[in-house]
């Protein structure tokens, strides 16, 4: 039977520590402040934990064998669930390093972007003998109720895309098989060419940023009666946005296709694409990005981050949408870019206010060198600072 490790402790690890712990040996790990000691005895209190299928009388009750904040627990288990927010991927990575053994498989759910420039700065020469699985996305989209006891799945997605780099002596379908096994029927895995496409095709990277910015850049700083809708108060001009992000990756992928045509980018969906491939049953009219996210009804009611303040409500740049969906999103194509001498002119605009916003600066002078750059997923903070250096990161042959 299967052995897993689940890290983090929010909506999506408690939803998946309590679905696969009905099937599996299940460990939960978080290493955040008090938090595993908190759910811990959240669990105890409900006698396990219970999470709802929303719109179905589907409920799954289940334990987790262990919740704990040991990462020698890792020992012990063949998979490892990350289903934390990117921002905290290398502090569970830097963790568990010294307790992992040959043949465990890290799955990451979602991966963002460069997680395998992380992994393998973290792992070293370990890196060959485990495997890296690289989500394009969660599963599932779904939120805890009752924190700790019980939770509800909101949608299953049909297919989701990995990018797998398997153990030394096992195959990308072996992964592929045991990490299908994990998550039943749906969603079905759907094999990535390179973990290159889950970072550049990252969606996260464009609709959060970008949006954000679409919605703020000319805030005239005075708070609002009330929460403004993200998605669905997309305007032309955000959407404008959007699609410049969405072209600036275009031009990457081109990039990469002239140094090596055999380099397979063919799963790098533009934002309109991604929409549509994701979320076609949803959408009442796809006839622009605009229409299709402003009439997508998964997303009915979803506001920007506010904060109270003023009697009313001001944006908070602080949330996930910028502090993760920059440093480990659009610093990583925009590092990506320099090094492949491709124009990112909206990622730049976007990129150069958002810095701001998080008070950090990864762009200085038109350059990946500003002084937070290690803080990100750029491979200008993992040392690759040319283009033969990228190229032998991702084993691509030049031709020009
Ligand atoms: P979440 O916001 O619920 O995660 C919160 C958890 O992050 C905390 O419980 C804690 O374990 C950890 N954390 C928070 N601050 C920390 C800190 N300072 N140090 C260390 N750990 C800290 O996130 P989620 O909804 O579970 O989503 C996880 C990932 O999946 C995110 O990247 C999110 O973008 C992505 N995602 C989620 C959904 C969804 O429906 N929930 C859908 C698609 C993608």
């Amino acid at each position: 039977m299967a052995s897993v490790l689940v890290c983090g402790g929010g909506n999506a690890a408690q939803v998946v520590s309590c679905l696969f712990a009905s099937r599996y040996k299940v460990t939960a790990i978080s290493l955040y402040a008090d938090e595993a000691e908190r759910w811990d005895k959240a669990v105890k209190e409900a006698k396990g934990m219970t999470c709802n299928f929303q719109g179905t009388n589907k409920a799954v009750n289940s334990m987790p064998d262990l919740i704990t904040k040991d990462p020698s627990a890792v020992k012990n288990c063949d998979v490892v669930l990350f289903t934390v927010p990117s921002s905290f991927h290398e502090q569970y990575f830097r963790a568990l390093e010294p307790f992992v053994q040959k043949g465990t498989i890290f799955a990451v759910m979602p991966a963002r972007s460069g997680c395998d420039f992380l992994f393998k700065k973290v792992m070293g020469e370990k890196a060959d003998t485990l495997g890296l699985a690289a989500f394009e996305t969660l599963p599932w989209a779904c939120r805890f109720n009752d924190w700790g006891k019980t939770a509800t799945v909101l949608g299953t997605k049909e297919s989701i895309s990995a990018a797998v780099v398997p153990p030394l002596g096992k195959s990308k379908l072996d992964v592929i098989l045991k990490l299908q096994g994990l998550l039943g029927v749906e969603p079905k895995i759907v094999e990535c060419p390179n973990v290159m496409s889950i970072s550049l095709g990252n969606p996260g990277q464009v609709i959060h940023p970008g949006v954000t910015y679409g919605k703020w850049h000319s805030w005239d700083g005075k708070p609002l009666p009330q929460k403004p809708l993200f998605y669905h108060g997309v305007d032309t001009q955000t959407a404008d946005v959007l699609e410049g992000i969405s072209g600036d990756i275009t031009a990457i992928c081109k990039a990469l296709k002239t140094l090596d045509p055999n380099f397979d980018c063919s799963e790098v969906k533009t934002i309109m694409e991604w929409y549509m491939a994701s979320y076609s049953t949803s959408i009442a009219d796809g006839s622009t990005l605009q229409k299709a996210m402003s009439t997508n009804s998964a997303y009915e009611g979803l506001c920007h981050p506010m904060k109270e303040s003023g009697g009313g409500y001001v944006p908070d740049f602080q949330f996930r949408y910028l502090s993760e969906d920059v440093p480990t999103g659009l610093c990583f194509s925009r590092g990506v870019a320099e090094l492949l001498n491709v124009k990112t002119p909206t990622i730049d605009k976007v990129l150069t206010w958002a810095q701001g916003k998080l008070s950090k600066e990864f762009l200085k002078d038109g350059k990946m060198n500003g002084k937070d750059i290690k803080d990100t997923r750029a491979p200008q903070a993992f040392g690759v600072t040319s283009k033969d250096m990228l190229c032998s990161f991702l084993r691509i042959k030049k031709e020009a």
